[in-house]
């Protein structure tokens, strides 16, 4: 790639990153032990739960958050097709099954309704996907959960930031999986994190995330009162390293500095966008009061635009403007399409979107300018095709 190509997404490492990481190097512990533990106090201080337990990826996090809540064969999960596979592959291989409860349309995110037309006798826990940085309705999915006996574990992969009625995602007593996987709000190369304000579920996050044994590495070599140890159950090993929460620590700090540069870019291409046919933002949710931005994701219609999804991302591509595709349906992928023999028409919402839907570059360090170049070389393709 030449460098005047405008990526998709760039990490906003910096200074205080390196230093971090340089410190680490030097202190001689650079697996799990004080970066992880500080990064996941401030991680739990930030979003307002009383404990975060960090991991090495948010796929890690789900994993343990849908093993520490008892989910297991014969259990049905409900959860949105409209996201990354590893939301629906946890449930599966658990031996669950994942059931997909359509989106809206202006937000792509699951509703009250649409959970509420999939459950069955089945069903054990929802399984909510936080889209692009909007939250879904948390009180309408909350208080269905409540009156079902359902556990809420949120895919919160997108959301770190984001704050639905004024509280932040992660907060209070549901499960929150977070990511910090590059293209993320803040990274950490690859890393999690599962925040509740439950002791009891944290137990087990810890115990699950490092071989189900009942201390971790730091503290059985760190701060010796006995070097025992015990395998209390058969767990993986998901642990963050003080390497990677190096970098957690300083994203963490600049997090609202970077949601607030997202927000001008995303207002700057609502504005630019806004004379283009063909070309639709999405909507906002309601009882979001505090859009992450992690996405800036517009819905293509081909009739309008002159070409589809597809086309338009080759075209970008051709114009130095690179794109992402944030998700064709997991229904219709070959493992669930042959498992639970979904075909074309059964969820029509993300069907429909997962035609449609395309990200433009979104991160702190874009320029104003750059968003106008990608606003620009949309026009352009328009022209050339009509
Ligand atoms: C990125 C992402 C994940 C997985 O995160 P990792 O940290 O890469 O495991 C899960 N769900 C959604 C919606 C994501 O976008």
């Amino acid at each position: 790639m030449s460098d005047n190509n405008l990526p998709l997404s760039r990490p906003s490492l910096g200074e205080e990153e390196i230093g971090e990481i340089l410190d680490v190097i030097q202190s001689g512990w650079i697996t799990s032990g004080p970066r992880v533990k500080r990064f996941e106090e401030e991680f739990s201080r930030y979003v307002g739960a009383r404990h975060a337990v960090a991991v090495n990826s948010c796929t890690a996090a789900l994993h343990v958050a849908l093993l520490a809540h008892g989910i297991g064969a014969g259990d049905e999960v409900i959860t949105s097709s409209m996201t990354w596979s590893a939301t629906a592959n946890m449930i599966e291989v658990l031996g669950a099954k994942p059931v997909f409860a359509d989106v809206d349309r202006q937000t792509l995110q699951v509703t009250p309704e649409t959970v509420s037309a999939v459950m069955t006798e089945r069903t054990r826990a929802i399984l909510p996907v936080h889209f692009a940085g909007q939250s879904c309705d948390l009180d309408g999915l909350a208080g269905l959960a409540a009156s079902h006996g359902l556990t809420i574990i949120q895919d919160a992969a997108h959301a770190v930031g984001t704050e639905f009625c004024g509280r932040r995602i992660g907060g209070g007593d549901l499960t929150a999986c977070f990511s910090f996987h590059p293209i993320k709000n803040i990274t950490t190369g690859e890393g999690g994190m599962i925040t509740t304000d439950s002791d009891e579920l944290a137990d087990k996050f810890r115990l699950l995330r490092f071989h189900g044994v009942n201390r971790d590495a730091w503290s059985r070599y760190g701060k010796i009162d006995s070097p025992r140890y015990e395998t209390v159950t058969p767990g993986w090993k998901y642990n963050l390293t003080d390497l990677q929460a190096a970098l957690g620590i300083h994203q963490l700090a600049k997090l609202d500095g970077f949601i607030e540069r997202r927000t001008h870019l995303a207002e700057l291409y609502r504005d630019q966008l806004a004379g283009i046919d063909g070309v639709k933002p999405l909507g906002p949710a309601s009882g979001t009061s505090r859009h992450a931005w992690h996405l800036f994701v517009v819905t293509i219609e081909a009739d309008q635009f002159g070409c589809d999804r597809d086309r338009f991302m080759q075209l970008m591509a051709q114009q130095g403007v690179g794109t992402g595709l944030h998700f064709t349906a997991v229904h219709l992928h070959e493992h669930y399409r042959s498992r639970y023999g979904y075909a074309l028409g059964d969820i029509p919402n993300t069907e429909w979107a997962s035609d449609r839907v395309v990200s433009l570059p979104l991160f702190p360090r874009m320029s104003d300018a750059d968003v106008t170049r990608v606003c620009e070389a949309i026009r352009t393709i328009k022209r050339g095709i009509s």
